[in-house]
């Protein structure tokens, strides 16, 4: 066989004068691709717009994916036989990770519901291919550096990514950042515990587990409190959740902080690593038949859990959550409990009953000085405790699909003057659905 000719056709390039930033214009940008941000984007492009969604990590699905967080909750009424109370994108990925074998039902616990645990590689390819087919344009690696806007209205958004900048304009925004970064660097105003930290979770997956020999959750829980500081934990509960079949467990014991400084969070995030480790010494030596031979498969990026969010037109505050208030603007209802992480020893826990949903209202998906800003997912506006009860994924899910209906009901105007009675017949699905 001759050899190929390998002659290089090269060309020699320098950097223009000019800056070189590239101008996209879209309908709707989507700041953030945790689920919260995915199923905004999702909703909007079936609703015909066009909608860019851009994250500062070089891959979707945010925290769900990355963080491997690994159990969807708050998707299902209370009770371990409580029905689908949000669906949207929680139907496609409930119907086709289940039938690939990626999910797990998980009842018992200190929650008082149906938890689903998912392959976080399966449902890093959902979103991926649900958000390729819908056409909606990516944008990854791209953190953003600044925000024009003009009174209530934001205009766009400047990023910078490895490639070189690039400036979203639209009508409408979601800030589905997590920690109300588009609000923030917008100028609205904004709101952080005044009490200390909220912590956030060094996830960890292990995987040659011996499933039989794994311990029951009450046992492990005593034995870290009796003898977890004997490996420098300083957390004294959390969770080991096996996946049947694969000898995999996603192990949620640490508490780290997640500062917003950036020396700091990154220093955190090495610290969480070596608690994640302790954690895993604990583990091999107290429970040497479930966990001698396990290896770690994946650690996540940092888990944070609540760092900053939007004040909104309304707040959800505890007592909404504890009473189940009907607002009459509902765009989402969980039952899940307040699962509080303010101290670093462990978690409060506050479940509700069986026939127990609360709900969150679209004021406080809205930054209180925006026009055309909706947040959704863990910034919204709620007290901490409130904020706790429904920043899991099942009402994230819901309030992404509610920012997309609320955008595309504004059209040019502004989110304060939409219909909330038309907003709330659109999303009767996650809000007012019986069956
Ligand atoms: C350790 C831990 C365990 C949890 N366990 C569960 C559980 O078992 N089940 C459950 O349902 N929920 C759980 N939760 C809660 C839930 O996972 C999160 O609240 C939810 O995933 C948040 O989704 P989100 O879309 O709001 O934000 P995120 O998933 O945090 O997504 C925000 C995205 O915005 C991007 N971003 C942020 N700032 C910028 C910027 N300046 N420029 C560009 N991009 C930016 C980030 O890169 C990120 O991808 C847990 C949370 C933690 C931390």
């Amino acid at each position: 066989m001759a050899n190929r000719d390998f002659s290089p056709a090269t060309r020699v390039v320098r950097r223009g004068a000019a800056s070189g930033r590239q101008a996209v214009s879209a309908d709707i940008c989507v700041l953030g691709a945790g689920i919260a941000g995915v199923s905004a984007a999702l909703e909007a492009a079936q609703l015909g717009h066009r909608v860019v969604l851009a994250d500062s990590l070089p891959a979707l699905g945010g925290q769900a994916v990355n963080s491997i967080i690994g159990t969807f909750c708050g998707l299902f009424a209370n009770g371990y036989d409580g029905r689908q109370i949000t669906h949207g994108i929680a139907d496609g990925i409930l119907r086709d990770l289940g039938a690939q074998g990626a999910l797990h039902m998980l009842r018992g616990g200190p929650s008082n519901t149906k938890v689903v645990m998912y392959d976080e590689i399966a449902l890093s390819r959902w979103i991926e291919e649900a958000v390729r087919t819908a056409n909606v344009t990516v944008l990854l690696g791209a953190v953003m550096r600044g925000v024009t806007r003009d009174g209530g209205r934001v205009r766009a958004i400047e990023f910078a990514t490895r490639y070189g900048d690039v400036s979203v304009s639209a009508a409408g925004f979601v800030d589905a950042s997590g920690d109300a970064a588009l609000t923030w660097e917008a100028g609205f105003e904004c709101r952080e515990n005044a009490e200390g930290p909220l912590f956030g979770t060094q996830m960890v997956v292990l995987e040659g587990v011996d499933e039989a020999s794994h311990p029951a959750r009450p046992e492990m829980l005593a034995r870290l409190k009796v003898k977890g500081g004997d490996y420098g934990l300083v957390r004294r509960d959390g969770f080991s959740f096996v996946f049947p079949g694969r000898g995999i467990s996603l192990i949620n014991m640490t508490h780290v902080e997640t500062p917003l400084e950036p020396i700091a969070a990154s220093r955190h995030a090495l610290i969480g690593k070596a608690m994640a480790d302790d954690v895993i010494r604990f583990l091999k030596a107290e429970y040497p038949h479930a966990f001698a031979n396990a290896r770690v498969r994946a650690y996540g990026f940092p888990g944070i859990r609540q760092t900053r969010w939007i004040k909104g037109r309304q707040q959800l505050t505890v007592e909404d959550v504890r009473a189940g208030t009907r607002f009459p603007d509902a765009i989402a209802r969980t039952g899940w409990p307040i699962e509080l992480h303010d101290r670093p020893d462990g978690t409060v826990w506050e479940p509700f009953d069986d026939n127990h949903l609360h709900y969150v209202p679209f004021g406080s998906l809205v930054p209180d000085e925006a026009d055309n800003v909706i947040a959704v997912g863990r910034c919204i506006d709620g007290d901490s405790a409130a904020l706790s009860s429904v920043r899991v994924m099942g009402p994230c899910i819901a309030m992404g699909a509610a920012a997309a209906h609320a955008l595309d009901l504004a059209g040019s105007g502004s989110v304060r003057q939409i219909d909330v009675t038309a907003l709330r017949l659109r999303l009767y699905d996650n809000v007012d659905r019986v069956d």
